[in-house]
């Protein structure tokens, strides 16, 4: 399948997001741990601060039935863990991006500009890190670069995908099949993975179809998180969503008080962002690593363009993680009592 046909700005040589750029970039590090989690696709895991714990002799849904639900948190609470994923919809590279310059920021002390960043950097040494730079390595290898300067009209196209009749697959209507029918698309976008699933919806326990979610809870299941953050992208304003209401109260509170509070950071630093409201009753990728391990799990939606730069949304990516990183330094994220 090839790269969906479009004309658009180049990219900056500092936005890594091709599969090529970050296999590259993996394999110049050496202060961390790369875990490729699938023999058959590029699906990297990256450690930095690893430490050893063991492994539990019980899962979270079973310990948290007992009287003490903390046997399954055996990694402990110094530090906390953040699981940091990105690309699961593979068209939205923002995310890759942000996490490809975390990932040199802690390598070398600058991003992948050049650019130190004190602050953020010894927020992200506070914390154990699990990074997945790109969830669905198919998606993105037939993605652009970036979605800046796209239409209205190419943008499902870019993501969703298109009929063989040349009709566009909208958002909301690639969510009616689980997988997209790929005998009747021209293209299919760089939402799902090549098979047509949807990584980040197609998570209900007992059958996970897609071996990427299968790899990524596993590793979820292994690392014991206390905050999963997911990183995507839409057209409008950056947003960091409330958790779902099939989430534990605490969460819920906890959750809705993080995206308030980066709303805030964002507008402050004249960032465009969207006002969190509204009950999302969402299941999906997220809803599975909490029933796993009563991690905090939330999805950042940066914007794709509002007329940024590329120095913007990256800029907004650190504002949203400095914002986060110094809450969970105050309280941590998920209390599992
Ligand atoms: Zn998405």
């Amino acid at each position: 399948m090839k790269r969906y046909p479009i004309k658009l700005a180049a990219k900056p040589a500092w936005w890594h997001v091709r599969l090529p750029e970050i296999r590259r970039q993996l394999s110049t590090m050496r202060h961390c741990r790369v875990e490729k989690l699938l023999a058959s696709k590029e699906l990297y895991a990256v450690f930095f601060q690893e430490k050893e714990f063991p492994k539990p002799e019980v899962r979270w849904p079973a310990a948290a039935s007992s009287a003490n639900p903390n046997a399954f948190k055996t990694s402990g609470m110094d530090p906390q863990c953040l699981m940091l994923i990105a690309g699961v919809h593979g068209a939205e590279a923002e995310g890759v991006a942000a996490v490809m310059n975390l990932l040199q920021l802690l390598e070398t002390g600058k991003d992948l500009r050049g650019c130190e960043r004190p602050a953020l950097l010894s927020l992200l040494r506070a914390y154990r890190i699990v990074f997945i730079p790109c969830c669905n390595p198919d998606g993105r290898a037939i993605s652009p670069d970036h979605l800046q300067g796209v239409s209205k009209e190419d943008f499902p196209r870019i993501s969703q995908g298109i009929w063989q009749n040349g009709e566009t697959i909208s958002w909301a209507q690639s969510k009616e099949f689980f997988p997209l029918p790929m005998d009747r698309v021209a293209f299919p976008g760089g939402y799902p993975n090549r098979d047509g699933y949807n990584i980040m919806h197609d998570c209900a326990p007992g059958k996970v179809y897609t071996r990427e979610a299968a790899a990524i809870l596993e590793l979820t299941e292994r690392v014991q998180p206390d905050l999963f953050l997911n990183l995507h992208s839409q057209q409008g304003e950056s947003i960091l969503g409330r958790p779902s209401t099939f989430d534990y109260k605490r969460n819920i509170i906890r959750g809705r008080r993080l995206s308030e509070q980066v709303f805030r950071a964002l507008r402050k630093h004249q960032l465009p962002a969207l006002k969190p409201s509204g009950n999302s009753q969402s299941l999906n990728l997220n809803t599975a690593a909490v029933m796993l391990t009563r991690t905090l799990a939330m999805t950042y939606e940066s914007t794709t363009d509002c007329g940024l730069t590329f120095n913007q949304i990256l800029e907004s990516h650190y504002v949203m993680l400095e914002t986060v990183l110094a809450s969970g330094q105050k309280k941590i994220f998920a209390a599992r009592r």
